[in-house]
């Protein structure tokens, strides 16, 4: 498969191009050149199918000839290692469990993807690759647990000091090896501005090949699109009208959804769910699409005020306005109505959702509000503890530390403290 940039200034780039570049030298989002939909019998047999036989057929075509088939099935099976289960609420409304990988955050599928990729590219290659990430707080712990002690691979992350979870911090600042964190005096906006600035800095470009591992790259971003058609098996007997409420903030996941439904995955519709980040929501009732700087809620990670990937939405809709509002609804939800919506759900139905989950399941209510008849799956995106203190402030009640969480409590957090853009050249460039 070949990518296109989407800024159409760049020549087309080969899957192992797009993904050791990250982004196309116009610094456009590379885009496949063909989607061509999966065969009737795949989803008549989807029930015979592994997690894994899914996933390779789902993706074969987007990475095909550079990794060879017996490769690809290896990748996908160390990616795939662990569970994705679907948690049914009521007739009208179930939640897919996304955390279950080594970070408990959804990313850990594209992260640990990505890094399988990338070290098959590099394993005859002497020349090293910089992934350069900044997070936000779950992308950085996906990542560094991702890339681990990939050969030709060093990670570095940059975290605004002081605003990520006790929990998102151990995860990102205590591996060691060829990952290494730097905590910036500043916000997650700056994080970001330090990265983008690398990336254009002819200096460290012409020294060093850096990538990165946001979900722009094409590695990152793809594999997603696996927990819809996980979702769509399991519910398939059961269900026609099978919606997906995705809680969103680069969009990176959603449009994943929209790209496993240009496969042929028979989807109604899609609700991207927003916290005050609202962007895309304000897009489909005005028509303007108008960034403005993020705010900072409870469900930080989607606090995001100028989504990448919604270029690639647009493009899926051939930049097609009615075509695109009549497939994707949105809606914004308050820090407030988030957490009256984090005891409702433990209130009904005995479950506990992380405030990202939270908003996922408003935005399915809303839906369902118009559209009775349809089953709404919102993606739970990072397991509750992840988030353990507004989740036991607000059910009110103690939550045991899954495994993946108490083994990095008692290690020790290693960073360097950096403040301005030349500190970071300085680190790259030594
Ligand atoms: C990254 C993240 C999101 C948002 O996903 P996008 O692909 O950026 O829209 C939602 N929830 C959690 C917990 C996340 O880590």
């Amino acid at each position: 498969m070949n990518y296109y940039s989407l800024n159409k200034k760049a020549p087309n780039a080969s899957f192992k191009e797009a993904v050791v570049k990250g982004l196309a030298p116009d610094k456009g989002l590379y885009f496949p050149e063909q989607i061509t939909p999966l065969s009737p019998s795949f989803f008549d047999n989807i029930d015979r199918l592994s997690y894994t036989e899914i996933a390779f057929e789902a993706i074969k075509q987007f990475v095909s000839p550079d990794i060879p088939e017996p490769i690809l099935k290896t990748i996908i099976e160390d990616t795939l290692s662990f569970d994705f289960p679907i948690v049914k609420l009521n007739e009208n409304i179930s939640t897919l469990e996304l955390f279950h990988g080594p970070t408990m955050a959804f990313k850990d599928v594209g992260a640990r993807f990505m890094a399988r990729c990338l070290g098959y590219f590099n394993k005859d290659n002497n020349e090293q690759v910089t992934v350069l990430v900044a997070t936000s707080g779950d992308t950085g712990g996906a990542v560094a647990n991702g890339f681990l002690g990939v050969k030709g691979v060093n990670v570095v992350i940059l975290y605004p000091s002081g605003k990520v979870s006790d929990i998102q911090e151990k995860q990102l600042t205590t591996l060691g090896r060829n990952i290494t964190a730097l905590e910036v005096h500043g916000n997650f906006d700056d994080c970001q501005a330090m990265v983008k600035t690398a990336f254009l800095d002819e200096q460290l470009t012409s020294n060093m090949q850096l990538t990165s591992a946001n979900s722009i790259n094409v590695a990152r971003w793809l594999p997603q699109l696996f927990y819809f058609i996980f979702a769509y098996k399991q519910l398939h007997h059961t269900y026609n009208d099978i919606v997906f409420s995705v809680p969103s903030g680069n969009f990176g996941n959603v449009c994943a959804g929209m790209m496993a439904q240009a496969l042929g995955l028979p989807i109604a519709h899609f609700i991207a769910s927003n916290n005050t980040n609202n962007v895309v929501t304000r897009y489909l009732q005005t028509q303007h699409y108008k960034p403005k700087p993020s705010v900072q809620t409870i469900s930080n990670a989607m606090d995001v005020g100028e989504p990448s990937n919604f270029i690639r939405v647009q493009e899926i809709y051939k930049n097609t306005f009615s075509d695109l509002k009549d497939n994707l609804s949105s809606y914004s939800f308050t820090d407030d109505e988030t957490k009256a919506a984090m005891l409702e759900i433990y209130n009904d139905f005995n479950y506990v959702a992380d405030p990202h989950g939270a908003v996922g399941y408003l935005g399915c209510k809303a839906y369902l509000k118009e559209n009775p008849k349809a089953h709404c799956v919102f993606l739970e995106t990072a397991h509750p503890t992840k988030f353990l203190g507004v989740v036991e402030e607000v059910i009110n009640k103690k939550q045991p530390l899954p495994v993946q969480i108490q083994s990095v409590m008692g290690k020790e957090k290693e960073s360097i403290i950096i403040s301005t853009y030349d500190e970071l050249k300085g680190f790259l460039l030594k």
